[in-house]
């Protein structure tokens, strides 16, 4: 659904060929944010590794779409919680691909309760995903950025990580404990990563989104009502688009972001900004 307030120029769809030649792996890329950063990071001109955890037909249009770009797409099964599917998947890149160079840590899910009914489960599963799976997958990255080492050709850094945060590493969110404590840790794993790999000339960053409209959150934007009320949350006063996201992962995998290591970027309309006191508090 459109609304009103999404009028305005439309933000340029395609991110000119900062990538060529490199190769990617986004996980959880089959819907939502993880398959826009894959589209954006082939117009960028890398071949696009799908990973993806169930449903295979949606995964297969994705790589559809890297080809039809004139990449190289390639659809790889496997639960970012489960350590040997990660080995597996990361095995299964660099053979078809070579190498890797760029990670983006992207899947994720919420489970929300009241936090005096949240089940072990429920935090486990979240936690098992969210951070968990951003930290296996980012040994495994940093283990292959190390053995290959800079390709001056390529990047003038050894590998790229980008970790999919949101504004709640940082704002506080009830109802949604589980969640918000996952990407509090994914916060403080990229930065302590970071600092850790950064001599090898491996960069890990953050993006984190606002209120994006994929799946995840469809509540929030699906009627008008849900949508006026998030709105109050969203100075910009429009709702991210998953190519919002897409775009900036691609740019801050390029060398044009050579000198970024270790940070957030916000994508969120200036959700961070605190609206509430806009009107004075
Ligand atoms: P989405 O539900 O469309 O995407 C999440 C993807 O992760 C899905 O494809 C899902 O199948 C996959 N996934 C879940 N568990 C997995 C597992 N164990 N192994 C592999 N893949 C798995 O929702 P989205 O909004 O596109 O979310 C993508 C990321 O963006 C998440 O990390 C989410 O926390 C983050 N985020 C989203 C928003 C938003 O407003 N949509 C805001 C902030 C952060």
């Amino acid at each position: 659904m459109q609304k009103t307030s999404d009028r305005g120029p439309a933000p340029p769809s395609t991110t000119p060929e900062l990538l060529t030649g490199q190769k990617a792996i986004v996980t959880g890329a089959s819907s939502g944010i993880g398959r826009a950063c894959a589209i954006a990071l082939a117009e960028a001109g890398a071949d696009v590794a799908v990973n993806y955890r169930g449903g295979a037909e949606k995964a297969a249009e994705v790589v559809g779409e890297i080809e039809a770009l004139g990449r190289r797409g390639l659809a790889v099964q496997a639960d970012v919680s489960k350590e040997d599917d990660v080995k597996a998947m990361f095995a299964e890149v660099i053979d078809a691909f070579g190498t890797v160079d760029i990670l983006v840590n992207n899947a994720g899910l919420q489970q929300d309760a009241p936090f005096a009914e949240m089940t072990l489960e429920q935090w486990n599963k979240v936690i098992g995903v969210n951070l968990t799976g951003q930290f296996l997958c980012t040994r495994a990255a940093v283990a292959e950025f190390r053995r290959r080492g800079i390709v001056p050709e390529v990047s003038c850094s050894a590998g790229k990580v980008i970790c999919m945060s949101s504004v709640h590493e940082a704002i506080p969110w009830a109802g949604h404990v589980n969640y918000a404590a996952s990407k509090g840790g994914v916060m403080l794993m990229a930065k302590s990563v970071a600092q850790e790999v950064a001599p090898d000339r491996i960069r890990v960053n953050s993006v984190a989104p606002g209120a994006i409209r994929t799946p995840i959150n469809r509540d929030a934007w699906e009627t008008d009502e849900a949508y006026e009320k998030l709105m109050r949350l969203v100075p910009y006063n429009r709702i991210g688009e998953p190519a919002d996201i897409g775009r900036t992962v691609a740019w801050l995998a390029s060398d044009q972001a050579d000198y970024i290591v270790g940070s957030t970027i916000y994508v969120d309309g200036g959700m961070m900004l605190y609206p509430g006191f806009a009107t004075g508090g």
